[in-house]
Order: C-alpha cells, then structure tokens, then sequence
C-alpha cells in the first residue's frame, strides 16, 4: 500500500514487486472457487485526504463497509463488543483495493530486489534474477527486516532496533456456523482481548461481496513466536484445534500461512510521517513506521513522495 500510494504521485515510478501482483500484507488467497483475505481484515479511515481516496474506490466497487456484530475475548468467554467504528474492506475481497489503486501504475511484478548500491549520481537495485535498474532516487516500502538487508551498504541499524515487526499464524476454516454465540448474542468478527492464543476472529462470508464460508483466525504473536520454525500446517492444526475449543467452531481448516512480519511490535513507536531519508537519493517508508495499519502505510506512501520530489 505505502509503494502504491507513493506511485500514484509520481508518474515516472517505476515498482519492483516480489509477487505476482500487488497488495503485500493486504493479501486474499484463492482457496477452490473462492478467496479469503488472510492478511488485513479491514482498514479503518481517520485522514480526511485518505477518506477521499477510499470513498472513490467504493463509487468504483473497490471496497465497501463491513459492518459485522462484533466481539471479543474476555476470561475464556466469547462477550458482544459492539462499537461504533466504521470498517471498510475490499471487494470482492480485500487485494481488490490495492489493484484498484496500482491500475494505472507501472509495476514489474515477480522481480525480487536484493541489493541497492551508490551507483554514480544516482543508486543501482540488483534483482535476484539477475536484472539491474538504475535510478535517481529509491524508496523501499518492504518490511523493516527486509529493508534492512536490501539496504546494507547504508546506515539503518537505528530504525531496524526500534522498529521490530512481530509474526502471527493465519488459519482459514471451512465452517457451516455463519455466526458465533457470544454471551450476548451471534458475532461474525472478534478480538482476542486477553487470549493468549487468539488475536482476530472473522467470518470471512459476512464481508460485502462474498459468497463463501470461511472463517479466518489469526494468533498472537506471542503464541506462534516459539513456534516460528515449526512446520505451518502443523502450527495451524493447533490453532483451529484450540479455536475449536474455546469457540466451538466446528468445520474443517484448508489453508495456514505464516506470517513472519506480519504487524509492528510497538505501534505507537512511530516515525515522523511515517517516512525516514535514508542517503541523498533514498529513502524508507511503511507501516511499521506508521502505526501498523493500511491507512498509515497509505499516508506513508504519499509523504515519501512528496519528499522525493522535493
Ligand atoms: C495478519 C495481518 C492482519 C492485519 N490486520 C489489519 C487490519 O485489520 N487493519 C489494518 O489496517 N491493517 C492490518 N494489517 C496491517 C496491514 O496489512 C499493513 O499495515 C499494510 O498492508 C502494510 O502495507 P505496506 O505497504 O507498508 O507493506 P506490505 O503490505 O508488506 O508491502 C510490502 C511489499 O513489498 C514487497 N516486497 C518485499 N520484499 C521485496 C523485495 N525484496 N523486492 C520486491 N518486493 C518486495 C511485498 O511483496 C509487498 O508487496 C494486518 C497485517 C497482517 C499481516
């Protein structure tokens, strides 16, 4: 999201893209005929610029509000949280947001940058297939660990000890249940609150424009941290077998996807604008700078072009 917004402004940018399309962490997985948002649930709007933003991709069908019956966790119990926070996600799925917003966008997807180095007046990006761009200036959107080895040849070791990324374990159940009962009534989506082990529940099939059944779960980071290297499908067993426990949700788990930089550690350790100059020509910008959400890695994108081109 902050390499899309930050192209946007700038008409001759140019987006290296490790995958085949964009979106990053707002990521949605094609599981049989449908697809389920496994990264990013929602986004939430506070700037008024990028409540302009998201009010044209929702006239373009890009994203429309969700209003779930929400819940959250408290002492082993699932409660009713209802709140008055406006939610909106993609649709028909949550990466539809961010290919609405890179359609005009050159971006070369599936090219992996490796390396940036001072190259003459400017820097060189190495590429793991071998192919090299130059550029006058350089922004690196990746998360904070992969900025810091694309970024070797600089000075990043302050921004890469205060802005740690921590991990979360995302399963994806098949389930009959629509809804879940809390203490006071049916939910569709809810907070872990003081579970050790759960983070965010949500059926998937409540979301504007879906027509599936699948419930998406992700952990604490503090219950897949020990866990990191295991292997997924296994990690994702135990999850859904202790979801299945505490929420008697019943179906069948098709998809686990580790996340190993998933959301800030801290996400109110923040940088001004979320943007910080790296060399002459280069610089970081993301949500780990930002607070951790889609509309900061937004705001982000934007500033760092404003920077560049000043
Ligand atoms: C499980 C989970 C749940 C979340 N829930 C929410 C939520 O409910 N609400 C919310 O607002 N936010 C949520 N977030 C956070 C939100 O997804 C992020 O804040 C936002 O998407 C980050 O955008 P970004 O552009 O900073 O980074 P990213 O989305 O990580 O984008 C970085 C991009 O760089 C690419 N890349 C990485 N390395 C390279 C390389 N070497 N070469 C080329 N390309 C590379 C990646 O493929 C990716 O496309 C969640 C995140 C996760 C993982």
């Amino acid at each position: 999201m902050a390499g899309i917004a930050a192209a946007r402004q700038l008409p001759e940018a140019r987006i290296l893209e490790k995958s085949r399309g964009p979106g990053g962490r707002m990521a949605s997985k094609r599981l049989d005929a449908n697809r389920a948002d496994i990264g990013a649930q929602f986004l939430t709007v506070r700037d008024s610029s990028f409540d302009a933003v998201i009010q044209s991709a929702a006239e373009a069908g890009a994203v429309a509000q969700w209003t779930p019956r929400m819940g959250a966790m408290r002492d082993g119990q699932l409660i009713g949280s209802p709140d008055q926070q406006s939610r909106y996600v993609g649709t028909p799925y949550m990466n539809a947001l961010s290919q609405y917003l890179a359609s005009d966008i050159d971006i070369l997807p599936q090219v992996r940058a490796s390396h940036v180095e001072r190259h003459g007046p400017g820097y060189r990006v190495h590429c793991e297939d071998g192919q090299v761009f130059d550029a006058e200036r350089v922004l690196v959107t990746t998360p904070v660990d992969q900025m810091q080895a694309l970024l070797s040849d600089f000075s990043v070791d302050m921004i890469r000890t205060r802005f740690a990324m921590a991990p979360t374990l995302t399963i994806v159940v098949e389930s009959e249940k629509r809804h879940l009962m809390s203490a006071d009534g049916p939910i569709e989506a809810a907070f872990g609150g003081d579970d050790p082990v759960l983070d965010f529940i949500s059926f998937d099939g409540s979301k504007p424009g879906r027509n599936n059944a699948y419930w998406v779960i992700h952990s604490t980071p503090e219950w897949i941290s020990p866990r990191l290297e295991d292997d997924v499908s296994q990690s994702g067993q135990a999850l859904y077998a202790y979801a299945a426990s505490q929420l008697g949700l019943e179906g069948q788990l098709i998809h686990s996807h580790r996340w190993r930089y998933a959301r800030p550690v801290d996400p109110k350790t923040t940088a001004q604008k979320g943007v910080y100059q790296i060399d002459q020509g280069v610089w970081v910008a993301g949500d780990y700078l930002a607070g951790g959400r889609v509309e900061g890695a937004y705001l982000a994108g934007v500033e760092a072009a404003r920077r560049l081109c000043a």
